[in-house]
């Protein structure tokens, strides 16, 4: 999996236009960056939150300013029941409302078309299924969507742009966060009191769906408890492919 900022200039018309966004947002603060997003793309603008500390951070920039944009997480179902506390706890501490957007298939609907537990046989299928094809669909209604990546997250987000053509699903990235390191996330988090997941606080540091998240242990990488055992280390929804680019006229 790559990062496709080169193809910013490389292949898309607009990449001009892109790379020069990018350079001037690039050392902003994540709120300019955010704000610049909410008047350039108004109602065609999406944050798509899992509730990592980044997405706690870009929620409490966007509430504390009351910005118009639209948030939304991709409920698999499968969420930890603190996350699920999170979540609504988010929306009552800033006055939001932040869209669960389900599967076409319910947890047991899957099970029958698929056999049980297919997070455990086929986990690329799973994420498919409960995230990718959600996000595509919402995706399709947007021109750019924010994230909550970081250049220091893996070597494949190392060159990620503040703004960027997002080659995967053919719209604009926007990644207030990409400069940020871990320290500046957490530093924020309790400057600002804002809520988190205290699975964060009992080894966990990147959490996802329940089955394939277990915790960290000291000297292993963030992601390490994602699909444990598994060669996975990515759902799939910061990718590659070759979707023309849309949204930056
Ligand atoms: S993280 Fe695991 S349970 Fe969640 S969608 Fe992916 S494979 Fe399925």
């Amino acid at each position: 999996m790559t990062v496709d900022v080169d193809v910013n200039r490389a292949q898309d018309p607009y990449g001009e236009a892109l790379e020069r966004f990018a350079a001037e947002l690039e050392g902003r603060p994540a709120a300019d960056v955010l704000r610049w997003a909410a008047g350039r793309y108004a109602h065609r603008l999406s944050l798509a939150t899992g509730f990592g500390p980044e997405g706690c951070v870009l929620i409490d920039l966007i509430g504390r300013a009351r910005l118009p944009i639209d948030l939304f997480t991709l409920d698999t179902g499968l969420f930890f029941e603190e996350t699920y506390a999170l979540w609504r706890g988010l929306e009552r501490r800033y006055g939001l409302t932040i869209r669960g957007v389900a599967p076409e298939r319910t947890l047991d609907e899957q099970a029958r078309a698929h056999g049980d537990r297919l997070w455990e046989r086929e986990p690329d299928r799973c994420c498919r299924i409960r995230k990718v094809a959600p996000l595509e669909a919402e995706l399709a209604r947007v021109d750019a969507w924010i994230t909550g990546i970081r250049r220091d997250q893996t070597p494949q987000r190392a060159a990620a742009r503040v703004v960027q053509r997002d080659a995967k699903f053919g719209i604009v990235k926007i990644n207030p966060l990409v400069d940020w390191t871990k320290k500046d996330v957490w530093r924020h988090i309790v400057e600002w009191d804002v809520p988190y997941n205290p699975l964060h606080d009992l080894g966990y540091s990147s959490i996802g769906c329940r089955p394939c998240t277990s915790p960290v242990q000291q000297g292993e990488d963030d992601r390490a408890g994602r699909w444990r055992g598994s060669a996975k280390t990515e759902c799939g929804l910061h990718g590659s492919a070759t979707v023309p680019c849309r949204g930056v006229a």
